[in-house]
């Protein structure tokens, strides 16, 4: 199977004014506080019709040992660890994706910050990030309803990087996506460019189980996901 692509506007992703708040943990900043005025501003301001993209491959899974931690897929192993491995342990195969907020909010956002509006990067950096986000749940959405018509459930997303899931595994996973129309490329030290992307798996089986995140006995205060999905 090839991979899936979906494209979309800000308008159809965009974070509302109270999820940026939200985010940033200032719900009670009063309406004249510059922040407040600069994130009604920018909503207005970013239109970008193209550059928000993403989409899945779906591959068989041949093998998962949640013991060691390992799925295989096409005779490459994935180290997603225990933790994702237990998630997603009655998947029968995956759906490997990709999604990108584009490459507009890197350059808004190195920009403001070159001319010292550190405190406008922060929040246009925040924008994207959730952007990226909403424009994967919408995929996430779209995976689910194909699959549930099927009979199928779907697990939450997983990212390299997060839940002891180890970021170099970022090159087998690109390597398994394999061609797309996303122009997301990775460096040699697993980082993405558009800076704003996400990559992962989402399991997919019959007899699949729901499982929350395991946030509450984590210990990683930094992970976006934690804001993001979870607080
Ligand atoms: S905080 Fe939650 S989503 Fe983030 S790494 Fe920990 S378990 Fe995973």
């Amino acid at each position: 199977m090839s991979f899936q692509s979906f494209h979309f506007t800000f308008s159809e992703v965009a974070p509302t004014f109270d999820e940026i708040l939200d985010f940033l943990k200032s719900s009670d900043l009063e309406e004249e506080h510059p922040a407040i005025v600069f994130i009604r501003d920018i909503l207005t301001e970013l239109n970008f019709d193209t550059g928000i993209s993403g989409g899945y491959i779906l591959k068989k899974i041949e093998s998962l040992n949640v013991k060691k931690g390992i799925i295989k897929i096409e005779k490459q192993e994935l180290d997603l660890g225990r933790q994702v491995c237990g998630y997603i342990r009655e998947a029968t195969q995956t759906a490997m994706f990709l999604c990108t907020a584009g490459e507009d909010f890197t350059r808004m956002t190195n920009q403001l910050n070159e001319q010292g509006d550190i405190m406008e990067a922060y929040i246009l950096d925040a924008i994207g990030s959730l952007t990226v986000e909403k424009a994967m749940d919408r995929i996430q959405e779209s995976l689910k309803n194909e699959f549930g018509g099927k009979g199928f459930k779907i697990s939450n997303r997983y990212s390299p990087g997060y839940c002891n899931w180890p970021l170099s595994d970022q090159k087998t996973l690109f390597n398994l996506i394999g061609g797309n129309q996303t122009g997301i490329t990775l460096s040699d030290s697993c980082l993405m460019t558009p800076r704003k992307s996400v990559s992962g798996i989402i399991g997919i089986g019959e007899h699949l189980k729901h499982h929350e995140y395991g946030c509450v006995i984590c210990n990683n205060s930094t992970c976006i996901y934690r804001k993001i999905l979870h607080e």
